[in-house]
């Protein structure tokens, strides 16, 4: 009895340590999707992880209160263009704590991580561009959007094939997080073109990210990348499934989980809108005087926020720009992607044009978990977590392992959190007036870092770090 009582002492004691953490979370409530964990914990932080999660009383230097409010792994955003710091602010606001630009890409791998090291918001990466990867092998001219030009008409020349994989090569050893492609904006890509960049992510273990070919037939534009993801074993991941699919999309998921099912590491994500955008420059408006007057009115020029008219649309068209399209699918199409499980939630975040874009830049993950969540009641609270943190996570962590210790709450985790009020979290950006941050995310901690503290962007915050796999 006497040792147990002090075998109890000592517990009590060890249990009140006079340990300091650099920040506590006091008395949030802890999602953890990968455990299931749900319940009012202290989470307390040393340095850039998560040190302990406890209910016993813990002290920090710094402490955010979580009373009330729902404490879990900052948001993993696979599909995100602008990389400026304006952008980066406005996606700590939405409680993105990691942005990677994976589905353009970049040029130039080295020079890209180079200007963001230490200066950054938030975590970064990027994928090795296939579409200025291409360009550049056929010696073609670049364009503002850098998606249009013969150079993205023409078929490939056996040599230029040859000299584009070198540069996805390169790229793929200066640590990109994989390969991006935009097969919709190069029509003149082949069948044996893309065989020849799915050979080349294979030999890096990495995944082709790519926005497929527009097709509103048949699913013929899965199919193509699908072969050569069977071929190969290449990793597989179909960007924005909602303006790919349209309402077709259910038919594409069908083909996407029979794939799975045959052992296809094969992901896709969808954004919580159904209005997309793009450059007015790009080749799939090359045939844009054939729509109806209506159908252009139904398109918004970005930097003024005005409807397109013939007149504008002829004006503008030379000279390119971002547009926001009209509705090309419905309301239903997007909340069942959105409720769909396999499919995560990504923004398609774009760059701005007189400090505009398209609102996904801002909303997305709180439109997600106010519209979709709470008010339409599509899916649970911590499914809906899931499809922003653990699987985003986990579709990165084959070619980088250190993503396993990210969209976690978890002890050793990194200390990426987002601390938000479930009852009033909501996106305040709309296609006319963009330029609003979300609402009802108190808090953002990157990698320890405090960045958002209650609903205020932290000047000077720059605890992002680069998401990228080890040079080869
Ligand atoms: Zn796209």
């Amino acid at each position: 009895m006497r040792n147990a009582l002090l075998s109890l002492l000592a517990l009590a004691l060890y249990s009140c340590n006079s340990v300091t953490y650099d920040v506590v979370i006091q008395g949030g409530r802890v999602m953890d999707p990968e455990t299931g964990l749900d319940a009012v914990r202290n989470v307390g932080i040393q340095g850039s992880e998560i040190a302990v999660i406890t209910e016993d009383a813990i002290s920090g230097k710094q402490t955010l209160d979580a009373g009330g409010k729902v404490v879990a792994p900052g948001f993993i955003d696979l599909h995100q263009h602008g990389d400026s710091p304006e952008v980066y602010r406005a996606k700590i606001h939405d409680g993105v704590t990691s942005a990677l630009e994976l589905e353009l890409g970049v040029e130039d791998v080295a020079a890209w991580y180079a200007a963001r090291e230490g200066k950054t918001a938030l975590n970064f990466g990027a994928t090795i561009s296939h579409t200025d990867s291409r360009r550049l092998a056929m010696g073609g001219k670049l364009s503002k959007s850098r998606l249009s030009g013969d150079w993205a008409v023409e078929p490939m020349t056996a040599e230029q094939i040859e000299a584009m994989k070198q540069r996805l090569a390169d790229g793929l050893e200066q640590g990109a997080v994989g390969i991006g492609m935009l097969i919709a904006y190069t029509p003149g890509t082949t069948a044996e073109e893309i065989d020849a960049i799915f050979s080349v992510a294979k030999a890096h273990n990495a995944a082709a990210y790519v926005h497929m070919r527009t097709n509103d037939t048949d699913i013929n534009n899965l199919e193509e990348v699908l072969t050569p993801a069977r071929r190969y074993g290449t990793q597989l991941h179909i960007v924005h499934l909602n303006s790919s699919g349209r309402d077709r999309a259910p038919e594409f998921l069908a083909r996407i989980r029979a794939a799975q099912a045959e052992g296809i590491d094969i992901t896709t994500e969808s954004y919580p809108y159904n209005r997309g955008s793009t450059y007015i420059d790009s080749h799939a408006f090359d045939n844009w005087r054939q729509m109806s007057d209506e159908e252009i009115a139904g398109h918004i020029w970005v930097e003024t926020g005005e409807n397109l008219t013939r007149e504008t649309f002829a004006k503008y068209k030379p000279t390119g720009g971002l547009i926001i399209s009209p509705a090309s699918y419905s309301e239903e199409s997007v909340r069942n992607l959105v409720a769909d499980p396999i499919v995560m939630v990504a923004s398609d975040g774009m760059w701005l044009t007189n400090g505009k874009a398209h609102p996904r830049t801002w909303g997305t993950y709180a439109r997600v978990l106010g519209r979709y969540v709470r008010e339409q009641k599509a899916l649970s609270l911590m499914d809906a977590l899931k499809k922003m943190t653990v699987l985003p996570a986990d579709r990165v962590s084959q070619r980088i392992p250190a993503m396993k210790k990210k969209g976690r709450v978890q002890v050793g985790a990194d200390a990426d959190l987002v601390i938000f009020d479930p009852e009033t979290i909501i996106d305040q950006a709309t296609y006319q007036d963009p330029v609003q941050d979300s609402t009802g995310i108190d808090h953002v901690v990157v990698n320890g870092v405090i960045t958002l503290k209650d609903g205020q962007f932290q000047d000077g915050a720059t605890g992002g770090k680069p998401i990228r796999a080890n040079a080869e």
